[in-house]
């Protein structure tokens, strides 16, 4: 390339290509791919190339895609930006302009934002309904209605769904199921398997597991995937492919992970059962026989001062997220919850006591002891 100027050559180097094949999937971080010559092109429209542009699509972001849907037992997956994206995505795969969503009451703060309001504004509606109720679900459902939406352990106070009633009276009444899996990961419940359509993820929690990345995934079968890897690409929800390879890489430690997680979280709720000055401890009884998440949340007593509570806490951190390798707190009034109006609070029992507890993977008599001596503190002022 000897007769190329300088600032040619600044471009495109020597353009070798390395003969060498790495061990994991490497970063493609590019927003395009090159073709050959035209056929090669074409080959792309015909299936035989698989990637064309990366808002479409791209190595990092099927190998991401792929991993969760073999742990979800799905055909098919969509990564996205976000756990919002992947719930907006899902949900636009399904639904138009004049129809109808019933979603449980206790939503994920953001999920509630986003049916109150956002899809409300483009003739979306969504009635909320007390999903311990199933009469309740059968008299919310109207002839427009589409989709049954929960969460499987909901978030902060871990209710656990029971999806066989709910897939039961989806398919009486030929709806769509999607479930929110986010709080249980594919490590304890795979939805799919009780029969639910969609599952939709927040990968910025468990599946990452790492508090680096900002990701989700919506999987399920090929038809509805199909539908909502357009709508990813068309509103422009793609991930991108340094976040993707962060992603599977921190999902490859997800099994060991929650393992620890898990059996931590029970012992720490076991114990919290048996100290003054909580009044309620929220950790689910049976999710599945691989255990009952790694969220506890408690309700200190009214004689508790939880300014007091928070300061005392040590090694442990207030943030306003979960899932990561290390015990955090957070505190569902001041951000998660904040915008899901007051009467739903006080009548699911949310209250100004309540604190989320994301249990990490550090020694358990750590994890016990920080938390005993917070509360300690926080009822003797
Ligand atoms: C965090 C979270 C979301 C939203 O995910 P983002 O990645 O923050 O967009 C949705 N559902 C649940 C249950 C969550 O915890």
């Amino acid at each position: 390339m000897k007769w190329l100027d300088f600032n040619t050559k600044t471009v495109h180097g020597k353009n070798e290509k390395p003969k060498s094949v790495s061990k994991i999937t490497p970063i493609y971080q590019t927003s395009a791919f090159s073709f050959a010559d035209l056929d090669d092109l074409e080959d792309y429209f015909r299936g035989k190339n698989d990637y064309l542009y990366t808002r479409m699509n791209n190595p990092n972001n099927n190998d991401f895609a792929s991993r969760v849907a073999a742990l979800e037992g799905t055909p098919d997956a969509v990564v996205t930006s976000s756990g919002m994206s992947a719930i907006m995505v899902g949900i636009l795969a399904v639904v138009k302009n004049g129809d109808h969503i019933v979603a449980c009451e206790d939503l994920y703060g953001g999920t509630y934002q986003l049916l109150a309001h956002e899809l409300r504004e483009f003739g979306i509606e969504t009635s909320f309904v007390d999903f311990t109720d199933h009469s309740a679900i059968e008299r919310s459902i109207q002839p427009n209605t589409k989709i049954l939406y929960s969460e499987s352990v909901t978030n902060p106070l871990l209710r656990v769904e029971d999806i066989p009633t709910l897939t039961s009276l989806a398919k009486k009444h030929d709806l769509i199921t999607m479930i929110d899996n986010t709080f249980a990961t594919p490590y304890v419940l795979q939805p799919y398997s009780s029969g639910v359509d969609l599952i939709v993820h927040s990968a910025t929690k468990y599946i990452n597991g790492h508090g680096d990345v900002t990701a989700g995934v919506v999987a399920g079968g090929e038809e509805l995937i199909t539908k909502a890897r357009a709508k990813m690409i068309h509103l422009g929800c793609n991930l991108g492919p340094f976040d993707a390879w962060l992603a599977s890489r921190g999902l490859k430690t997800m099994g060991l992970r929650m393992q620890r997680h898990i059996e931590n979280a029970q012992a720490l709720a076991d114990r919290l059962k048996k100290v003054d000055g909580i009044k309620k401890v929220y950790y689910p009884e049976y999710v599945s026989e691989r255990g009952n998440g790694a969220i506890v949340t408690i309700e200190l007593a009214e004689t508790a001062d939880i300014e007091q509570f928070f300061k005392s806490l040590s090694w442990v951190k207030i943030v306003p997220s979960l899932a990561g390798v290390e015990t955090t707190v957070s505190y569902p009034m001041g951000t998660s919850h904040r915008s899901i109006p007051p009467e739903t609070l006080d009548k699911l029992g949310i209250n100004q006591n309540v604190v989320r507890i994301s249990v990490g993977i550090e020694e358990k008599t750590d994890i016990c002891e920080v938390f005993e001596q917070a509360v300690r503190q926080a009822v003797l002022t």
